[in-house]
């Protein structure tokens, strides 16, 4: 239960203006100190999660940054990187008698190639395919043990997602008739990656600090952070979600910067650990083993998957479904024509540099993967504003910059 101080806590993190006014305002001093000592114009800091991204678009935080420090999202979307081929496999089953399980941003979630017409498993519900909506495994398994028929569910999420479907096979919750399709994806591969290519571009500045992701790391533990720190030589802080949260965040990353260090923080204390949750780790290490793995749109990045194991393959949808698994070799750029969705989820584009943005891709007809979960960074900017012409306006008005 949430205790009373908590709630308390959260209230303050959301609400104190006066210690927001005065984070912001440190955030300008120390971002001036820094580019003026540094020669830099743009900083760039990545939030990795949806709902930091969320957060930040939401309390509309990049019109408080100074003019020239960017906070671009990252790939902290599970849904936006679910390669269209595992989607078209869960349809191809659902039209041979299989109940597919869907979480609903999964079930909307549109291939690029259509199965039999449909090009979701939205469509395949409608076309006669046995689609369910659920919200979580638990449900599932109860829905699938009542009618007994072959069922799946589409396992789809990061390192807080697994220990749920871990425990369900570890403690007996899944019916024989139920297998589990496991897409579930490891965040630091991905993050690598990203700051990988944040440097590709000599035009464009690297990734400079990162606020990395407060749910997975409850899990993971800060310590999931430190090669990032190490390998790249950035700050990165581990941000809890309310405005204020992130702000702190921010202020530490130039707090390093200044002081010329790069170091994994914690900000997310009440929640999140050195070590994690080392029960939830020991229960997904003994369920799944680390894959090489496929992301929609960006390719595949070593060891940033999970499967089943052999042991327990009596649930695994991939052996006893014979779902085809994507191989390097099947790879190719599985994004709708026009969609910028690749570039977004590594932050070298923002949604409104996709000419498909809020014309022919919008949350009641996403085109692309960014536009569907609320987790999407598109989603996110279109439900909440881009901000950018707000923060054009305030940068005129003097409120910003
Ligand atoms: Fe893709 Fe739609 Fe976002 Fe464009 S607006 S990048 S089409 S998801």
């Amino acid at each position: 239960m949430i205790s009373k101080l908590y709630l308390e806590l959260e209230r303050e993190l959301r609400y104190n203006k006066r210690a927001a006014e005065a984070v912001k305002n440190r955030i300008h001093r120390l971002f001036t100190e820094y580019s003026g000592r540094e020669g830099v114009e743009r900083l760039k800091i990545m939030d990795f999660c949806g709902t930091h991204e969320w957060s930040i678009t939401y309390y509309g935080l990049r019109s408080l940054m100074p003019r020239g420090l960017e906070l671009v999202a990252g790939p902290g979307c599970p849904v936006c990187v679910v390669p269209s081929h595992y989607i078209e496999e869960a349809i191809k089953l659902s039209f041979e008698g299989v109940v597919v399980y869907a979480y609903g941003d999964v079930y909307k979630l549109r291939a690029k190639r259509s199965v039999k017409g449909a090009f979701s498993l939205s469509e395949a519900r409608s076309l006669g395919g046995d689609v369910r909506v659920v919200q979580d495994i638990l449900s599932a398994a109860r829905d699938a043990s009542s009618h007994g028929k072959p069922s799946v569910f589409i396992a789809v999420g990061f390192e807080t997602a697994a220990p749920a479907y871990a425990w369900a096979i570890l403690r007996d919750h899944l019916p024989e008739n139920l297998k589990l399709l496991s897409l579930v994806k490891l965040t630091p591969p991905a993050m690598f990656y990203s700051l990988e290519v944040s440097r590709e571009k000599p035009t464009e500045p690297p990734i400079s600090g990162v606020i990395a992701p407060g749910h997975v790391s409850t899990i993971t533990g800060a310590k999931a952070w430190v090669p990032v720190a190490e390998n790249y030589g950035i700050p990165v802080v581990v941000s809890g979600f309310e405005p204020l949260d992130v702000l702190v965040s921010i202020l530490e990353i130039l707090r390093q910067l200044v002081a010329g260090r790069a170091e994994v923080v914690i900000e997310y204390k009440r929640s999140v650990s050195w070590h994690g949750d080392v029960k939830a780790q020991s229960a997904v290490n003994r369920v799944f083993e680390v894959v090489d793995d496929a992301w929609r749109g960006i390719g595949f990045l070593p060891k940033s998957g999970l499967r089943i194991r052999d042991n327990y393959r009596r649930h695994d949808a991939f052996a006893e479904y014979g779902v085809r698994e994507l191989k390097p070799g099947m790879w190719e750029k599985d994004m709708p024509p026009g969609c910028r969705c690749a570039e977004v989820v590594l932050g070298k584009a923002y949604p409104t540099h996709c000419p498909l943005f809020m014309k022919s891709c919008t949350p009641l007809k996403p085109i692309g993967p960014c536009m569907v979960s609320i987790e999407g960074t598109c989603a996110i900017w279109a439900r909440y504003g881009s901000r950018e012409f707000l923060d054009e306006l305030a940068g005129e008005i003097g409120e910003a910059g």
